[in-house]
């Protein structure tokens, strides 16, 4: 199972458990306490004979007119090509209820199974079989050989939960099957589901067959934003429908009146295919692998994964690895020019920034005509666009800033003057540093 429907099982697993009364648990074996019974043959009859007599169905045979009796297959087998024949619903298989999603995901695999649906791994709709797993509402039925290797038969089961706290509501909807499900399987399906996950006695439950009109009780369910189970169609968080079969019965509790029943899905994922995706670490969206960035932190030692539209929001490029690093841990540097100006703004870690930079002082309020030791790398904590080097240290300037008065106090601060220096004096004394510099340096 690819990794992000393997997220919801593991968030959802202990909660489905318990919905269906599994224990530890993901699939039950389900005992088979009813005899099994001839399927129903009479739409087998050709219409003629049916409109020419009365006739009745007794196991396995067809009584006309009150006293002719004859058993059905081989009255059938004598009027009917071989194509025509009814499918014969005997198995010996075992009877299984499972919330497995791997079991789940097979429920059309051709490996598993001899036919083929669009819930198949490379059906149009496999996509809903994925999101079966995400819903705490679902399980499936199954009946299997013995080494439980193949799928004999299968159909969904629904369960509802109450929409405000969530319990089980009292009526269970059985998908149509695919392959053999005999009604002596769905007979003892439904009783070990109102007994075992109901803890209620099964007389007190009925079940409607789609005879009985059982989509009448459907209308009654509300499925997110569908109004009924049966062939409708769900929108998932990612905007793909998920696909609901027929309930070709329905079973309920007797004397209870059913609202505000809700059959949910975890997934706000889409259809892509998505066995490579993984997790954005800032924003928790799923992309394919490919996609994703590596941003370091702890000195290039550790790094999380990051989609292309958050990266440009929380990381730079280190300017000396060429590896993201987190913006907000980032050390701002320029490159500054021999004329003074600094380049636009790059960024290091801690640690290449000790190494490879100089660390220079930002004030405001100097004009950009001094000259620089080209090359040299410089950083600070704010964007210079000029720099001078005076008594060894740079000074970079924001030429912008037309404040005079922060080089001043710099200046000051690095001639140890006295801090009652007027205004007049300071700007002299900055003039005649700026001349040396420019001397010394040509
Ligand atoms: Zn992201």
């Amino acid at each position: 199972m690819c990794r992000i429907y393997q997220e919801y099982w593991n968030n959802l697993r202990k909660r489905k458990q318990s919905f269906w009364v599994m224990g530890n648990e993901i699939t039950k074996k389900v005992p088979i306490i009813y005899p099994s019974e001839p399927e129903p043959l009479m739409d087998a009859l050709p219409r003629e004979i049916r409109i020419a007599n009365k006739i009745v169905e007794e196991a396995n045979y067809f009584i006309f007119n009150g006293k002719k009796k004859v058993r059905k297959i081989p009255f059938l087998s004598q009027l009917l090509p071989k194509s025509k024949m009814p499918k014969e619903e005997n198995t010996s298989g075992q009877l299984f209820l499972t919330i497995d999603p791997e079991w789940i995901l097979r429920c059309s695999d051709r490996m598993y199974t001899s036919w083929q649906s669009c819930f198949a791994p490379d059906g149009c709709y496999h996509f809903s079989a994925k999101e079966y797993t995400t819903s705490i509402n679902i399980a499936m039925a199954m009946i299997t050989n013995s080494d439980m290797t193949k799928i004999i038969g299968r159909k969904f089961v629904f369960i509802p939960s109450d929409g405000y706290d969530g319990t089980r509501k009292a009526i269970v909807f059985f998908a149509k099957h695919y392959g053999t499900f005999p009604i002596h399987y769905q007979r003892s399906l439904s009783a070990y589901i109102a007994e075992s996950i109901f803890g209620s006695n099964k007389d007190n439950w009925k079940i409607i067959s789609k005879e009985d009109d059982c989509r009448a009780e459907e209308d009654k369910i509300y499925v997110v934003d569908v109004s009924n189970v049966g062939n409708a169609s769900f929108i998932s968080g990612g905007g793909k429908s998920i696909w609901f079969d027929d309930s070709l019965f329905v079973l309920r509790k007797k004397g209870t009146e059913i609202e505000n029943a809700i059959i949910s899905f975890d997934s706000e994922e889409s259809d892509e295919e998505d066995s490579n995706e993984v997790e954005c670490d800032h924003c928790g969206d799923y992309f394919d692998a490919d996609e994703m960035y590596n941003v370091y932190y702890n000195n290039n030692c550790d790094y999380n994964l990051i989609c292309g539209s958050c990266l440009d929001d929380i990381a730079v490029m280190d300017e000396f690895t060429g590896n993201y690093i987190y913006l907000d841990e980032a050390v701002e540097f320029w490159h500054v020019n021999s004329r003074g100006v600094a380049s636009h703004t790059r960024y290091t870690t801690e640690e290449c920034a000790s190494f490879n930079l100089t660390e220079i002082h930002l004030i405001g309020g100097i004009r950009n005509d001094n000259e620089l030791w080209e090359d040299d790398l410089l950083y600070a904590d704010g964007v210079p666009n000029s720099c001078i080097e005076y008594n060894g240290e740079y000074v970079c300037v924001d030429i912008e800033d037309t404040d005079d008065s922060a080089i001043m106090e710099l200046i000051k601060e690095l001639e140890g003057e006295d801090d009652d220096e007027d205004e007049e004096e300071s700007e002299e004394v900055v003039t005649e540093a700026l001349e040396e510099q420019r001397t010394t340096d040509s």
